[in-house]
């Protein structure tokens, strides 16, 4: 019997960044030592399973590590882009969403020789409000998206949700991330930061019904070696350090399991880049 495909992802950002932004620390923007640490561990990790993934690519974290890109593109990954500055689509207008869409891909363009096609927003939110979104991706000249989450979390996305990769009105593909429908319930199986919440071979059953060519996605700090420190400066305020030990705990969590999940994982499916799928699909088509 032929093993099943899944579609493996990387967003590609740097927690550090993103949590001190949230958190309203001055200091947010700096490059720490976090993400090259991550980023060895993920290409060790995907060396070792012998396959290649999809980074999304978020342009503010990529200005911030140049150095990575390089070693992602030169062990034969697909970069795609995850934006520039990692706001919600559907709190941006057009414009906006297209000079985000075209700083991200002239950061990647600079730091890599290469063009993106694929597009992952941040958090899945194009939303029903924001679907104009792909038309904009289409005039951009991204030849898929990989957004639609049909996961409980996700507030507002775009109805119905479909399991399979599909063609959009838009002339793009969509590559849904795996959910697990189960007796009238979503359990989102695709992402990482679920994994700890499942015992491994619940998780693999439930990817074995997510529907054909389902995606998964990790995040780098996913994999970092070291626990998740936000590195505040010593001038934040006790809420902001309040915060971020939330924000640390409940990513502490994810990055214990997703290594092992992962392993468990790709002894089952084979796991290829969504670059991959897509030329399956559309010279198919
Ligand atoms: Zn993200």
């Amino acid at each position: 019997m032929p093993r099943p495909t899944l579609l493996l992802s990387v967003d590609f950002e740097d927690w550090h960044q993103l949590v001190r932004r949230r958190v309203g620390a001055s200091n947010w923007e700096e490059a720490g030592p976090a993400l090259a640490r991550e980023t060895d561990a993920l290409l060790a990790l995907l060396d070792e399973l012998d396959v290649h993934a999809t980074f999304f690519v978020l342009g503010m974290a990529a200005r911030a590590h140049p150095e990575l890109l390089e070693a992602i593109v030169q062990r034969g990954h697909e970069i795609g882009c995850h934006g520039d500055a990692h706001r919600p689509v559907h709190t941006q207008t057009r414009d906006g969403f297209a000079a985000d869409l075209r700083a991200a891909k002239t950061t990647i363009r600079e730091l890599t020789g290469r063009t993106p096609v694929g597009y992952r927003a941040p958090a899945f939110s194009i939303t029903r409000a924001a679907d104009w979104a792909f038309d904009v991706l289409a005039q951009e000249g991204f030849a898929y998206d990989s957004s639609q989450h049909d996961s409980p979390a996700i507030r507002d996305h775009v109805v119905p949700a479909k399991r399979a990769p599909h063609r959009l009105d838009a002339g793009l593909w969509e590559f849904p991330v795996a959910v697990w429908r189960a007796r009238g319930a979503k359990i989102p199986v695709g992402g990482a930061s679920y994994w700890q919440l499942l015992p491994t071979p619940v998780l693999i059953n439930g990817l074995e019904r997510a529907g054909p060519l389902a995606g998964l996605y990790l995040h780098p700090n996913e994999l970092d070696p070291e626990p998740l420190d936000a590195m505040l400066p010593p001038t934040a305020t006790v809420a902001q350090k309040a915060h971020a030990k939330l924000r640390e705990a409940q990513r502490n969590g994810a990055r214990r399991r997703a290594p092992g999940a992962l392993r468990a994982i790709a002894q089952r499916f084979d796991l290829i880049p969504y670059g991959e799928a897509h030329a399956r699909l559309d010279g198919g088509a």
